[in-house]
């Protein structure tokens, strides 16, 4: 048998550190990555033949567990009749009606397809420049939006001080253009609008940021992050690429609609991902009509792709969101109940205090006394929570190798960081949650145990 250990061996003579995405390498867990041989539902089995409930979901896409028997049938029957003609095919169109569709009252009445989460946001913050003939960009630290060069910023030494490369090989030209302000903090917008009048194309942020762990945005900072933009005539850009149709039917957008305290606010762009494309490559941009008409072939903003709109792809999105019925967003936020409250007693009873990160089915947890820790937020049940990344990076981290490898020993996959998001889907299932809850004892063992 070849297994895991072999083909990860195989991998990293041909591809560096054996894998195409850097989280695939356990590299803050340790240990070697599991190679997946299949996947049905809820299920995971390796090459080693392990079988483990999987809370990783293709990290979101998967809203309706893996390989859902009518997305594989659309995506079977669909490859059968052609895989890439070249030219313009009705599945398209009829994704970027279902996606308008659910999304009325958001602003977005158009929406070009594109193959990854990084191509949409790039092409947001092209557009939002085109559009408004401005440069500047303003971004959340510890909110993710692909690996676009302007986007790889981290923060300068102050607030609204233009942003330093994140990663080798982004010049500094470019992410001088990026202005970087911690995330949840409406006043060092406001101070970057003002040091940088006139200047700024756009906010870009996660409709609810999932990574750096999941960190809820305040009530009402949405809908006042958009007030600010429009009063200072620049665009926001709300990336839903994870949270869109995963959190809801309208995605995150739409769950702050439905609530008095959080509703009311419309972006101007908003980016897709993941779910759209149910597990094959698809992602979008939508936005008003007299936005989206500076696109080519309109407008001057360029953007294109071979495989934009891929007829196999998008068979698997529309079968995708077809099937997101409310009853399956329901049982989702019901699983997720159940297992933040397993976790929740397990982690009491080892002693550990656990703030629970969530916006509705998303979640993740940070280890750490968060008053002892200077964490200014309160979660779902009171307990003290961080509200930015330097507030989630001071947690205990060290504990979640520990907890990760026990919780794999015992036949759940979870992310293998703690600054991810714990993904549940329909397939999860009775014998699914059972499963986790039965490992949970022995993970917050050895968490409590380093
Ligand atoms: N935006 C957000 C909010 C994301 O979570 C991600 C990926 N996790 C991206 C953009 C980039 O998407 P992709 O990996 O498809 O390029």
């Amino acid at each position: 048998m070849t297994t895991s250990a072999d083909w990860f061996d195989r991998a990293r003579a041909v591809t560096p550190g054996g894998v195409n995405s850097p989280v695939r390498a356990f590299g803050s867990v340790g240990g070697t990555p599991t190679f997946t041989a299949e996947a049905d539902g809820a299920w995971i089995t390796d090459v080693d033949g392990n079988r483990r409930v999987d809370l990783i979901c293709g990290w979101g896409p998967l809203l309706l567990g893996h390989s859902h028997p009518e997305v594989v049938a659309a995506v079977q029957d669909t490859a059968a009749k052609m895989m890439c003609p070249g030219g313009s095919t009705p599945g398209e169109v009829e994704l970027a009606e279902a996606i308008v569709k659910r999304l009325e009252g958001s602003g977005v009445d158009e929406v070009r397809l594109v193959s990854t989460g990084t191509e949409a946001t790039m092409t947001a913050i092209r557009l939002a420049r085109g559009a408004t003939g401005r440069d500047l960009i303003v971004k959340f630290a510890g909110c993710y939006h692909g690996h676009s060069d302007g986007l790889l910023a981290a923060a300068g030494s102050g607030l609204a001080t233009l942003a330093l490369p994140g990663s080798a090989g982004v010049p500094e030209a470019i992410t001088a253009q990026t202005i970087v302000v911690p995330y949840n903090d409406l006043d060092a917008v406001r101070a970057a609008f003002a040091e940088h009048e006139g200047r700024i194309a756009a906010v870009i942020t996660e409709a609810s940021p999932a990574n750096m762990g999941v960190v809820p945005p305040a009530p009402g900072f949405n809908r006042d992050l958009a007030a600010i933009c429009h009063d200072n005539g620049a665009l926001l850009i709300c990336d839903e690429v994870l949270t869109g149709f995963r959190t809801g039917p309208a995605g995150w957008w739409g769950r702050e609609q439905e609530d008095p305290e959080r509703g009311g606010w419309q972006a101007d762009i908003y980016t897709f991902g993941k779910v759209i494309g149910g597990g094959m490559p698809v992602a979008g941009l939508g936005a008003r009509r007299e936005i989206m008409d500076h696109l080519a072939p309109l407008g001057a903003v360029y953007q294109a792709g071979t495989l934009s709109g891929n007829p196999v792809a998008v068979a698997a999105g529309i079968a995708t969101l077809r099937l997101a019925t409310d009853e399956v967003y329901a049982t989702i936020d019901a699983a997720s109940d159940r297992i933040i409250a397993a976790a929740r007693r397990e982690f009491a009873r080892v002693g550990l205090p656990v703030a629970v990160q969530r916006v509705r089915n998303l979640f993740s947890f940070a280890f750490g006394d968060g008053e002892a820790l200077g964490w200014t937020g309160r979660d779902e049940f009171g307990v003290s929570a961080p509200t930015n990344e330097d507030e989630v990076k001071r947690q205990e981290s060290w504990r979640y190798p520990a907890f990760f490898h026990a919780m794999l020993d015992a036949g759940v996959n979870l992310p293998p960081s703690v600054f991810e998001a714990w993904f549940l889907s329909s397939a999860h299932d009775e014998d699914a949650l059972a499963a986790i809850e039965a490992a949970l004892p022995a993970a917050a063992d050895a968490a409590a145990a380093v």
